[in-house]
């Protein structure tokens, strides 16, 4: 089934806000220490977005999220700026969360936890990845360290977290530890808590190759948390089944984003090549260059379909984990090139902040790694290939 018209109507509202309304904050000066916008500059933005009814614009009104196909319209045009996700509310990790909770959640907790995070009121930050130097949870989330136990009528968690996106502004936190609990021992558990807590302390926010998002990526310690125990998202000891159901869709959202904002970087570097001279002749017309710019057509078109194809595959019901993974390889490298170049025909121009450019290459090199680095995904899919093979071969 091709996206609805009402997909196609609302993409192309997001286009234009994104266009006309976002892309001339690009230049405004409000960021943090670490380039990302500050909240101020958010909240402005988003009352744009409000104001202009493209504010959270993959859920509709009723609650329902559009289909992925539509959402993939969408998305990718709401990445067609930095800020446009920010403003437009689907960005990370905000989006996945929402995606999560609309999922897992009781009525209860969706009222309470969701509704004002597609209002645009509430931001969350999802608490999963722990320090690589304490072996904890990272590409293998398996490895979790951070624990809950069962206190009465609470859960009491321990443990530390890093990489947290947003944490430092989020008034909302999905916290995953493991149980220690004897009915869910060894397995996840989810919480939905209110932030912020003192019991969650942000030890260090590093700085990071990416500026997109505002409060950057935090290293936490969490000390004595105490959760209602009706603030569990689904049920003990499923949390990382549950990780499985919000990382298909959400590194797919990935996908979408960054290919608006690589269609975006190869519209400035296309303008470049077509403005500036060199040799008696525009950039463009020099084969090196303008093969650089075919190749990422070619890359930008395949990346297209290939959200596409598993935007069709989680809409028709299937978790699509085999198909998120190749997806999210083939886009994030896919895009790494596309990025690379359109800094390079941009000479020096293309790493300095006069354009967006310099900004999406050092976003997606990082979008190589989150939600699942190149590797790992290459690596279970290797272990399906063998798993199919035995099941074929007997
Ligand atoms: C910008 C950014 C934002 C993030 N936001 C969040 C967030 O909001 N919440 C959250 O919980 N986490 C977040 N993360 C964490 C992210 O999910 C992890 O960085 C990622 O899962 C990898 O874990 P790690 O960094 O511990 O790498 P490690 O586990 O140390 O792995 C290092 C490298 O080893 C290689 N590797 C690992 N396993 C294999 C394998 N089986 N085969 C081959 N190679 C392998 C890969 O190249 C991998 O990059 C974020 C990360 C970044 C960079």
């Amino acid at each position: 089934m091709s996206p609805s018209d009402e997909a196609r109507i609302m993409a192309a509202r997001v286009e234009a806000f994104v266009r006309e309304k976002i892309v001339p904050y690009e230049r405004d000066p409000r960021r943090d220490h670490h380039g990302a916008p500050t909240g101020e500059l958010v909240a402005e933005l988003r009352e744009l977005a409000r104001a202009e009814g493209v504010l959270t614009p993959h859920i509709k009104p009723d609650g329902h999220h559009f289909d992925q196909r539509g959402t993939a319209l969408i998305l990718t045009k709401s990445g067609l700026s930095p800020l446009g996700m920010l403003a437009c509310n689907t960005q990370a990790p905000d989006e996945g969360n929402m995606y999560l909770i609309g999922h897992v959640g009781t009525p209860r907790l969706k009222e309470r936890f969701l509704t004002p995070m597609i209002a645009g009121r509430a931001t969350s930050a999802f608490f999963m990845t722990e320090p690589a130097e304490l072996n904890g949870a990272g590409a293998d989330p398996s490895m979790m360290i951070t624990a809950c136990r069962k206190d009465g009528n609470h859960w009491v968690v321990n443990g530390r977290k890093c990489f947290i996106t947003g944490a430092g502004s989020a008034t909302i936190g999905i916290v995953m530890a493991r149980s220690e609990d004897r009915d869910s021992l060894g397995g996840a558990c989810m919480f939905l808590v209110d932030l912020p807590d003192p019991a969650i302390r942000i030890t260090r926010v590093p700085n990071t190759i990416d500026t997109a998002t505002p409060g950057g990526h935090a290293e936490i310690s969490i000390e004595n948390l105490r959760v209602p125990a009706d603030q569990m998202l689904g049920n003990a000891g499923e949390g990382f089944k549950y990780a499985q159901v919000r990382l298909s869709p959400a590194r797919l959202s990935h996908c979408m984003r960054w290919l608006g904002g690589c269609i975006r970087a190869q519209e400035i570097a296309t303008d470049y090549v077509n403005r500036r001279m060199a040799f008696g002749k525009p950039l463009i017309d020099h084969e090196g260059v303008g093969f650089m710019l075919a190749e990422n057509l070619i890359d930008l078109k395949q990346c297209e379909l290939m959200i596409d194809w598993c935007a069709g595959v989680l809409d028709a019901g299937s978790l699509g984990t085999a198909e998120s993974s190749m997806t999210k390889v083939a886009v994030s490298e896919a895009l790494m090139r596309v990025a690379d170049k359109c800094v390079q025909v941009m000479g020096g121009t293309g790493v300095t902040d006069k354009t967006i450019v310099e900004q999406i290459f050092r976003e997606v090199r990082a979008f190589r790694i989150y939600d699942g680095p190149t590797e790992v995904h290459k690596w279970s899919l290797a272990k399906k290939i063998k798993r199919d093979w035995k099941q074929a071969n007997g």
